[in-house]
C-alpha cells in the first residue's frame, strides 16, 4: 500500500513551477514529465523538502523559500578571474556553464561561469539562484514506497530517477 502522506524515505512525484520574486519563471515541469524524488535525502532544496512533509496526493500549493533554505545568500566575495587559457581548447568557456572545482581544503565544489572576455573568465561559487527567494507552486501526483536499492543509494531508479 501506498504511504497516505510524504514522510521522510517516500518517493515523492510532482509537478512543480518555480518563480522568482521578479516574476521570471526559472523552471516548470508542467507540461513535461514530473520530477520524482526521494524525501528526507536532499534531493531537492531544504526548504522546500521540509514544506513537502504531511502533504498527500492529490495536493495543490505554494511553497515560498528563503535563499538560506534555498541555493544559499549571495556572497560577492565568492568569485574569482581566471585566465581563459586555463580552460581546456575543446570547451571553450560560456556564462552560466557549470562545472567542479577542488577547493583548498580538498573539497570538490560546485562553481559557475559568470562571465567571459577574450583572456578572462570570472567564476563564481554562488549558484545562479543564490540570493533569491523561490517561489514554488507544488502539484502532488503520487507518493509510493521506495525499493530497497532507492533507499541504500538515497535517490530514485527508474523513469525520473537515476538509470544505472
Ligand atoms: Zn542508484
Amino acid at each position: 500500500m501506498n504511504p497516505a502522506e510524504i514522510i521522510d524515505d517516500t518517493v515523492v512525484t510532482m509537478h512543480y513551477k518555480l518563480t522568482l520574486d521578479d516574476g521570471s519563471v526559472a523552471d516548470s515541469s508542467f507540461g513535461n514529465d514530473p520530477l520524482v524524488y526521494l524525501q528526507g535525502h536532499h534531493n531537492i532544496v531544504p526548504g522546500l523538502e521540509r514544506q513537502m512533509l504531511g502533504k498527500k496526493a492529490g495536493d495543490k500549493f505554494i511553497a515560498q523559500v528563503p535563499p538560506e533554505e534555498g541555493y544559499g545568500q549571495y556572497d560577492p566575495g565568492a568569485e574569482q578571474t581566471v585566465p581563459k587559457t586555463a580552460f581546456p581548447p575543446n570547451q571553450p568557456p560560456q556564462p552560466g556553464m557549470q562545472f567542479q572545482t577542488r577547493a583548498r581544503n580538498g573539497e570538490v565544489m560546485p562553481v559557475w561561469i559568470k562571465s567571459v572576455t577574450d583572456d578572462q573568465v570570472v567564476i563564481t561559487a554562488n549558484h545562479p539562484m543564490a540570493g533569491q527567494r523561490l517561489n514554488f507552486e507544488i502539484e502532488i501526483v503520487s507518493i509510493r514506497k521506495p525499493t530497497k536499492d532507492e533507499l541504500s543509494h538515497g535517490h530514485v531508479h527508474g523513469p525520473g530517477g537515476h538509470h544505472h
